[in-house]
């Protein structure tokens, strides 16, 4: 391929440091502009995989620095070299090579062309179809190798808080299952009367043959519980915020959702094909901004209730203002506040007296308080006989198992029949907040029965796992990209199902380990 001609011009020895600024400054724009992460400053030894740089980043981030540099550089090459420092060495040792004009004009893809001309210099090439995921597979293998692989814990036993995991007892603190209705007899018992009546599956699809009397029961109860006209149930909650965001919006529509809002809101988002920007995390003046700078066009205002990393709860009242003012719908996830916020549990809404039609789509989960598997839309009925007939993940999945339609109905009972459960809940969230403070733990923003435990580093945070589980406190890392880099936790999770003596036995736990380890003193 010689479209491209070669100047021959070499890197000026002093370069180094400048060739580092140019990727940092590059994969952080790239961060912020496509992947929605802001990030300040990247360690310049910092991994490419933790980074979270995908094929399609590698290729614009090579795009760039070879606009910028004059350089041909094979995307493929940021998985093969390590780091940015690495990076910038490769890329000062290649000559600048003078594109000519025929890939000007094909601009829409000029990597396909850089590739096509890699010095001989450039490292190992990838062959072979499985090679892309073998590098991309790297950081599991470091971390499986080094017994640092903490995903996946296999559970085998379930009995109250505690568990069996990858064949030990362990105490669980990372569950969702906020108010401990997982092994509750009233949804076991629906879940087989279900199963007896109505068999294991379904018929198809809802529109076409796979609703039943359980599924109306359940979405007349949704609608009823979150003080709405109606209400629409999916196969997930992933798939709610899917299917409802990528048709109530669209091309030449407009998005405005918090910058720390959950992977399925962001997705949906992307999907639906409507521009999409975010505003600073749970900051009423930039909302106000973001919204000012699109008055005119229709547009949806989407936010988490509870974030589920941090655990705050957003500011609703300033957002609905803010929403009518502009005559923007409003689109709130319930994931982590139903069956947790408001006297009766009833979410965000009731904690904070808002109207019922203040929210246009109520969005939530069976998975999480309700301790089953779906999720729901609780909306005008407008907006729900719309859903059903456009949302293509209703449409063109086949419906949510009646049995688990089943255990929802159940969980919305026990919620309303045994209110002591919320009230150990919330009990159990200041004993352990008040506890991990009084140790020294930053425990972030959390307000809410989601409690990080900040690490500082990613090297704390797997050894705190590591330490943690061999002595039986099942805790989840999350590090970059799923949080800021310089914000790795452990993200916590409160239970009402864990008892005073099971929160002590936590506390001790984590502080022995935490000081072990010099996180706290
Ligand atoms: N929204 C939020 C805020 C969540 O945390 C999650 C799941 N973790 C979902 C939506 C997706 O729900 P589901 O697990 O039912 O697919």
């Amino acid at each position: 391929m010689s479209q491209i001609s070669d100047s021959s011009v070499r890197s000026q020895p002093d370069q180094g440091a400048t060739t580092r600024r140019l990727i940092h400054d590059k994969i952080v724009h790239w961060l912020r502009a496509e992947a929605h992460i802001t990030v300040d400053q990247i360690d310049y030894a910092a991994p490419f995989y933790d980074l979270g740089i995908d094929s399609l980043g590698a290729m614009a981030i090579a795009a760039e620095l070879q606009e910028e540099t004059g350089k041909i550089l094979d995307p493929e090459v940021m998985y093969d070299l390590e780091n940015i420092t690495e990076l910038a060495e490769y890329l000062d040792s290649l000559p600048v090579r003078v594109r000519d004009s025929a890939i000007h004009d094909g601009a829409d893809e000029p990597c396909v062309t850089m590739s096509c001309d890699l010095p001989d210099e450039a490292p190992a090439a990838a062959n072979g179809k499985l090679d892309y995921f073998r590098r991309r597979n790297r950081l599991v293998q470091s971390l499986k190798d080094q017994g640092l692989y903490f995903f996946e814990p296999v559970i085998s036993e379930h009995a109250g808080a505690w568990v069996v995991a990858d064949g030990q007892r362990m105490l669980m603190l990372g569950s969702y299952e906020y108010l401990g209705l997982l092994g509750h007899p009233r949804l076991k018992q629906a879940a087989i009367e279900s199963i007896e009546r109505l068999g294991t599956g379904h018929h198809g699809a809802r529109l076409v043959a796979g609703t039943t009397d359980i599924h109306l029961a359940l979405e007349a109860r949704l609608a009823d519980l979150m003080h709405s006209e109606d209400a629409i149930v999916f196969s997930s909650g992933y798939v709610a915020n899917l299917a409802t965001i990528g048709s109530v919006v669209g091309i030449g529509d407009y998005i405005i959702g918090d910058q720390w809002n959950h992977a399925s809101i962001v997705d949906g988002c992307h999907m639906s094909g409507a521009a999409f920007v975010e505003f600073e995390h749970n900051d009423m003046d930039s909302l106000a901004e973001r919204l000012a700078q699109h008055a005119g066009r229709r547009t949806l205002v989407v936010v988490d209730a509870i974030f589920s990393m941090d655990g705050d709860v957003i500011d609703l009242p300033a957002v609905v203002h803010l929403c009518k003012q502009h005559d923007a719908l409003l689109m709130v996830d319930e994931a982590h506040s139903l069956g947790v916020l408001g006297t009766h549990g009833r979410g965000i809404q009731e904690h904070f007296g808002l109207r019922p039609d203040d929210i246009d789509i109520k969005m939530g989960t069976l998975s999480k308080t309700l301790a089953g598997t779906g999720g729901f839309v609780a909306a005008s009925r407008e907006i729900t006989t719309y859903l059903r007939h456009h949302a293509r993940g209703y449409i063109f999945s086949g419906a949510l198992s009646a049995s688990f339609a089943s255990i929802a109905l159940a969980a919305i009972d026990v919620l309303e029949s045994e209110p002591e459960l919320l009230q150990r809940l919330w009990d159990n969230v200041e004993y352990y907040i008040n506890g991990l403070k009084a140790l020294g733990f930053d425990t972030g923003l959390s307000t809410t029965p989601i409690v990080p435990i900040m690490t500082k580093n990613n090297d704390l945070t797997l050894e705190m796992t590591k330490r943690c589980r061999s002595r039986g406190l099942l805790v989840v890392p999350v590090c970059f990209p799923a949080v800021p880099m310089d914000a790795p936790r452990l993200r916590t999770c409160m239970s009402a199902s864990l008892s005073r003596k099971d929160l002590d036995v936590a506390l001790d736990v984590l502080g022995d380990v935490a000081r072990e380890i010099g996180l706290i003193e």
